[in-house]
């Protein structure tokens, strides 16, 4: 069989001459698949069978692909009002949208922007300047090893740093680190762990800190790393006591991910800001949305210019963006179970695969399941077993796109359970040709 390093070149600079596709090296790369179209959580090419979409187009499908509910939202929306600025006008999708969303999380204010990586800077944009406001500046953000946020500059800031962003790092504003206590199914270091990061934080924090900033539960490009709920209600509890802001990065977790509405509901802890983006739409259209706090929203208030919050981004509070998110908010209303057991299914196969020996390190909230290839290498991302099992895997009609050695799931949640199986048998006779 063909792995890609193998067809390394062949024709994707023949069959691509204007792509310029994301996170990929075209030296490497093989020709982009056409999908013409796609339905539930299948992947429609022109000629081969279709293709699961095991990872849900990037996390972001989440009821399915070309849900007709939403799609209709979007249509009916389209020919009522499209877009209109919103500096100066709102419009009834917003409206509705943004109370939802405060009914939802407690946290009163909305903010719309374009994506996960500008919701995630409007945060840290937010927390400085509301100490800024304040008369009180602080500088100091807190963020994790391992941790994704983005690719505009201030997300890449707070991000690991790493390959990705190494052409950039001396122009990335400083960030304090701390090691993220991860864990999986057996591991037994985790308190140790867990304390030696509180303890770190407790002296980062004795500098006055305008924020720290996480994925609630679960890390997703940094590998679906996981962490234990109490882990988290400490964590927020010191940073809390210590007078600094909570951002919950729930671009990936949000919306039903974890298992709960949000991940850090999940975990009980309340955040100041939380960023919001992928799932929001149920994936039909980009829209970002970060959500302060009313107290975070009044240090902007007052005749002084300088006081306001001077960001803004031309499609804020896109009404076709917006009429996609409450409709998909309609869809998790209306069928709640269908996120909240997702993980009893992940459970059932992860269970059977932890027996294979190449399977290590195995976790799961929700409907994020990951494991590790074991493997000698130790090159992480860079690992090839993942882009091994991928490829025989996409033979197989599954797809999936390993992190380096790290594997998962994360479907649509209308995934069938036969569809699931065929992912997981994919994987695990996968794994035996490695
Ligand atoms: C994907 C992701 C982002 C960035 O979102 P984009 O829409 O790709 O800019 C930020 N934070 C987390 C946790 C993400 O998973």
């Amino acid at each position: 069989m063909n792995y890609p390093e193998n067809l390394a070149n062949k024709n994707f600079q023949a069959e691509n001459q204007h792509f310029w596709p994301p996170f990929t090296q075209i030296s490497l790369a093989s020709p982009l698949k056409e999908v013409v179209k796609a339905k539930g959580a299948l992947l429609y090419t022109k000629d081969s069978t279709p293709i699961i979409d095991g990872i849900s187009s990037w996390w972001v499908t989440l009821h399915g692909h070309s849900n007709e509910y939403i799609a209709n939202a979007i249509y009916n929306q389209a020919l009522t009002l499209e877009q209109v600025i919103f500096a100066d006008f709102s419009h009834p999708q917003a409206q509705k949208l943004v109370k939802r969303l405060s009914d939802k999380t407690g946290l009163q204010r909305s903010f719309f922007s374009d994506n996960g990586s500008t919701a995630v800077e409007v945060a840290l944009k937010i927390a400085c300047q509301w100490w800024f406001n304040k008369g009180e500046p602080r500088y100091q953000i807190i963020a994790f090893d391992g941790a994704y946020h983005g690719d505009t500059f201030g997300a890449m800031a707070v991000g690991e740093r790493n390959l990705f962003n190494a052409p950039f790092e001396k122009m990335l504003f400083p960030v304090q680190r701390l090691s993220w206590p991860d864990t999986w199914w057996g591991n037994e270091d985790i308190e140790e762990r867990e304390e030696k990061t509180l303890n770190d934080l407790k002296r980062l924090l004795e500098t006055p800190t305008a924020a720290v900033i996480f994925e609630p539960l679960i890390q997703g490009a940094g590998g679906m790393r996981m962490v234990r709920e109490e882990f988290l209600k400490k964590l927020t509890l010191i940073v809390h006591q210590a007078n600094s802001l909570i951002i919950a990065d729930e671009v990936m977790t949000g919306f039903g991910r974890s298992g709960s509405m949000f991940a850090h509901q999940r975990a009980k802890v309340q955040p100041d800001l939380i960023a919001l983006s992928k799932g929001l739409t149920g994936g039909f259209l980009p829209m970002g949305i970060t959500m302060a706090t009313e107290a975070l929203f009044e240090g902007f208030l007052g005749s002084d210019p300088s006081k306001t919050f001077w960001h803004g981004h031309s499609f804020t509070a896109n009404p076709l963006g917006c009429a996609a998110a409450n409709a998909s908010l309609d869809l998790l209303e209306q069928n709640p179970i269908l996120f909240e057991s997702f993980e009893v299914k992940h459970k059932f196969y992860l269970e059977k695969l932890f027996k294979h020996p190449k399977v290590i390190k195995p976790r799961v909230y929700g409907s994020i399941a990951a494991f590790e290839i074991a493997v000698r290498d130790n090159k992480g991302y860079l690992s090839s077993c993942g882009k091994k099992l991928k490829a025989y895997c996409l033979q197989k009609n599954v797809f999936i796109r390993p992190l380096g050695n790290v594997v998962y799931l994360l479907p649509p949640l209308c995934i069938t359970d036969s569809q699931l199986e065929q992912c997981y048998t994919a994987i695990e006779n996968g794994l035996d040709t490695l």
